[in-house]
């Protein structure tokens, strides 16, 4: 069985692409779609609905989810693997900790967990006097965000104890040990947690014909889900862009983006089995991530006149706590993400600005010996030892706000990669506020852990997500991109993904990027 886009025979859950349109080579399309991940996928599905004429050109091939495998080495084909380069004083983590490659992009591997963002979470800058605010309220999202939870099939407790007003179609996945104990600990300190919000079915459902199923608490999430309870864009988005008349194009790593005249897109030029190329199209979307939208920004020396490009990297303090308890736990078992707590949004006294939210855990062993080597520092017999224990642990971590630093930034390498495009070098150093917001939610879950009677608890630093790079401004000298994702400076360029985000949030950031990109399609239509 293949997901090669050929055609050929594939399972169920593949996307069918035997009726796909297919544009003839070299022929004008309306838009163009570089990435088919959380940005870009929404995108297309919304295009082709309005009938315009799309394609989306993906670097990565098509995978049908039947051949998903657990076992994490042979998963790792569903990273972005190409060498990317990563400095500063917190380098972060690349490969299977931050981005995707495929159709799909990084909801291949996703963990689906998708708390909303709340208000105060857009305006930062006006509650807290640091980063930035959003160009829109929430109010604005709200609608975007509800459709995106109705589209991808989200799981989520009866009450929410934040938001009263919310209500989720499907029934809570069940809870792993990491979230058995983060409930315990929780009851005992007076803090509320309660199921997570998660885009995984707890009931069948059949979407553009592909019967995804229900979660089977397998845990193995992040290498690739095999029976489609996990929403990716593969069994949501794309399937309705393909049938709306849309065209993807996988293994077509865009690297040329050309202009007229007047600076207006013109086209891009695409390498796909060793051949270079060539779409015209009237508009371009950038929906490449964090990291390669302002890689090829760059490379083409485009909407960058204000020198905004790549600046204000962000990454999501994502510190973990895992507590050893008397019994086994094996909290590799079941969907991970199962228990969060929102009561850190804004912590009262806090020496920081912004807040965490806390989710329970839960990982396979080479994730985790990579965690305990990265964040732990461990090595030799220590490393060892701690891996023979893995099976008595259970996990907490956080997904905290991050402030903007002009020098936590992305540029071009001297370095460049398999197809000539000069390598992506990421520099990050966590400021003050990033430090003392660690040092809190540390605090906090080895306290949780302890009252849940863990007898030690261990610290991995982190930190997840590629954000910012792009960001949006109302001050064109500020940012790259305007509240409805169009470049500053090209006027039929827009950037539809990660990079945009012009503050972290403390809300995992994948559910918001399919807002945004409701969002956006609904701008691009209005001016198109
Ligand atoms: C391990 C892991 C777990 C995560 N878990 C969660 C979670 O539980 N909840 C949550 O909210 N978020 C989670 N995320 C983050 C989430 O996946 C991202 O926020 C989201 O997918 C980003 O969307 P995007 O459109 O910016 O990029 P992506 O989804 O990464 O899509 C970008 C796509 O563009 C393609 N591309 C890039 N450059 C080119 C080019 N030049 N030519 C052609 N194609 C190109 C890539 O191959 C890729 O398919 C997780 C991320 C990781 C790494
Ligand atoms: S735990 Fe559930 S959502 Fe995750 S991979 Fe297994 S079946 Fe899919």
């Amino acid at each position: 069985m293949t997901g090669d886009g050929s055609g050929g025979p594939t399972s169920a859950l593949a996307l069918d692409t035997s009726r796909m349109r297919r544009f003839e080579p070299g022929e004008e399309v309306d838009v163009v779609i570089v990435g088919t991940g959380a940005g870009g996928a929404p995108v297309l599905a919304e295009l082709a609905a309005a009938r315009l004429r799309v394609v989306a050109l993906e670097a990565g091939p098509f995978f049908d989810p039947a051949d998903h495998t657990p076992d994490e080495t042979d998963a790792a084909e569903i990273n972005w693997m190409s060498e990317r380069l990563s400095g500063g004083d917190d380098p972060t983590a690349f490969g299977p900790n931050n981005s995707g490659r495929g159709v799909g992009g990084s909801t291949l591997h996703w963990g689906a967990f998708t708390p909303r963002p709340d208000a105060g979470q857009l305006r930062l800058r006006t509650e807290t006097g640091e980063g930035r605010d959003w160009p829109f309220s929430l109010e604005e999202l709200l609608p975007f965000l509800v459709r995106a939870e109705r589209d991808l099939g989200v799981s989520g407790p009866a009450d929410y104890p934040w938001d009263p007003a919310r209500s989720y179609a499907y029934a809570p996945a069940g809870r792993n040990a990491s979230a058995q104990h983060m409930a315990d600990g929780c009851r005992v300190l007076g803090i509320r947690a309660t199921d997570a919000p998660a885009a995984v079915l707890t009931r069948p459902r059949e979407q553009h014909g592909i019967p995804r199923g229900a979660c089977i608490a397998c845990g193995t999430c992040h290498q690739g889900c095999r029976t489609g309870a996990k929403a990716t864009m593969g069994t949501t988005y794309l399937p309705a862009a393909i049938a709306a008349g849309a065209e993807i194009r996988a293994e077509a790593m865009v690297h040329t983006v050309e202009t007229d005249a007047a600076g207006r897109v013109s086209a891009v030029v695409y390498r796909q089995a060793g051949r270079d190329l060539r779409q015209p199209c009237r508009a371009l979307v950038l929906a490449g991530g964090g990291v390669e939208t302002p890689r090829l920004l760059l490379a083409n020396d485009l909407g960058n006149a204000n020198g905004q490009v790549g600046r204000n990297f962000l990454a999501h303090p994502a510190t973990q706590v895992w507590g050893t308890f008397d019994a086994q736990q094996r909290a590799y078992r079941g969907y991970p993400s199962s228990l969060i707590t929102e009561d850190f949004l804004r912590p009262p006294g806090a020496d920081f600005a912004g807040g965490y939210l806390i989710q329970s855990l839960g990982v396979m062993p080479l994730t985790f010996a990579t965690s305990l080597v990265r964040g732990g520092g461990l090595w030799g017999a220590e490393l060892m030892a701690a891996l023979e224990g893995a099976r008595y642990t259970t996990g907490l971590g956080i997904n905290g706000e991050c402030l903007p630093q002009r020098d936590n930034a992305l540029v071009l390498s001297g370095e460049v990669d398999e197809h000539g495009i000069p390598r992506a070098e990421v520099s990050f150093t966590a400021g003050a506020n990033e430090k003392a917001l660690m040092r809190h939610a540390t605090d906090v879950m080895v306290r949780i852990l302890e009252a849940a009677g863990a007898t030690s608890t261990r610290v991995l630093d982190r930190t997840a997500h590629t954000l910012g790079t792009c960001r949006m401004s109302d001050d064109p000298q500020d940012g790259v991109v305007d509240a409805s994702g169009r470049s500053h400076e090209v006027e039929n360029l827009w950037i539809v993904d990660n990079s945009t985000f012009p503050s972290a949030l403390a809300a995992n950031p994948a559910l918001t990027q399919v807002a945004l990109a409701l969002r956006s399609s609904q701008h691009l239509l209005a001016g198109h």
